[in-house]
């Protein structure tokens, strides 16, 4: 287990998210903080939960569903699902979780409001756009997003509330604003074509591009190690 003292990496990622906030010229409520508990023992994510942490985000299902049995003592847990999804898994997501960020096909999307169980409010979804071509697999491309976002619009049981993406790394901080940027742009067209969707959420941000996200808008940030520390191993990752 990795060596972190995450009171401290936790007041640091909060700390980092207000100054990122200031910085663009935003109210400090403006963007929140998804913990992502990947690969982390259900011990981190009460402690978290300690600390007034309440989303996590989870990229195996298997995993996922241990850790949140381990831990269905606690009140007011909010669990996102933000790992690629294949259509054999969407029942226990579509039961187990309140978000899917990773939202890429209709066949999926269609299975997600049928499997939402009706005791429980519409499942909230982002879709995932490929800002970095081929270089990621996962995601739409902007070209395919109307028509998803019209399919998801039009399904009962789910709440289309935005989009995510995970843009390929790169160095600077101009050089990460610009895929970004973009999503952005992407969204703003989106809510002029879908008024009536609660389009609500530009989920984008992680441990090494957190600034720029801010900087563009973002209203969800996914942070992992900055709050948890590295992961183990490449496979876990
Ligand atoms: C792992 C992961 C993160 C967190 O990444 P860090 O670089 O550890 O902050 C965010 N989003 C998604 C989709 C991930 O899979």
């Amino acid at each position: 287990m990795t060596d972190i003292a995450l009171p401290e990496s936790l007041a640091a990622a909060r700390e980092r998210l207000h100054v990122a906030l200031e910085n663009a010229g935003r109210p400090i409520n403006d963007a929140r903080l998804l913990a992502v508990s990947k690969t982390k023992p259900a011990d981190m994510i009460r402690q978290a939960w300690q600390l007034g942490q309440r989303e996590f985000g989870e990229n195996y299902l298997q995993e996922a569903l241990d850790k949140q049995a381990q831990l269905a003592d606690l009140e007011g847990l909010v669990w996102h699902f933000i790992g690629p999804l294949q259509s054999n898994k969407t029942r226990a997501v579509a039961e187990r979780f309140d978000w899917v960020h990773s939202v890429d096909r209709a066949k999926i999307a269609r299975r997600l409001s049928e499997q939402r169980p009706t005791e429980l409010p519409p499942l909230n979804v982002c879709i995932q756009v490929n800002m970095s071509g081929e270089t990621s697999k996962s995601g739409v491309s902007l070209d395919e997003l109307s028509q998803l976002a019209s399919e998801i619009a039009g399904l009962p049981n789910l709440n289309l509330r935005g989009l995510m993406t995970i843009p390929a790394p790169t160095e600077t901080l101009e050089a990460q604003r610009k895929p970004l940027a973009a999503l952005r742009e992407a969204f703003l067209q989106l809510k002029q074509a879908f008024p009536d969707a609660p389009l609500d959420t530009l989920s984008m941000g992680m441990s090494d591009d957190l600034e720029a996200a801010i900087l563009e808008g973002a209203t969800l940030v996914r942070l992992g190690t900055a709050i948890f520390g590295a992961r183990g191993s490449a496979s876990e990752t």
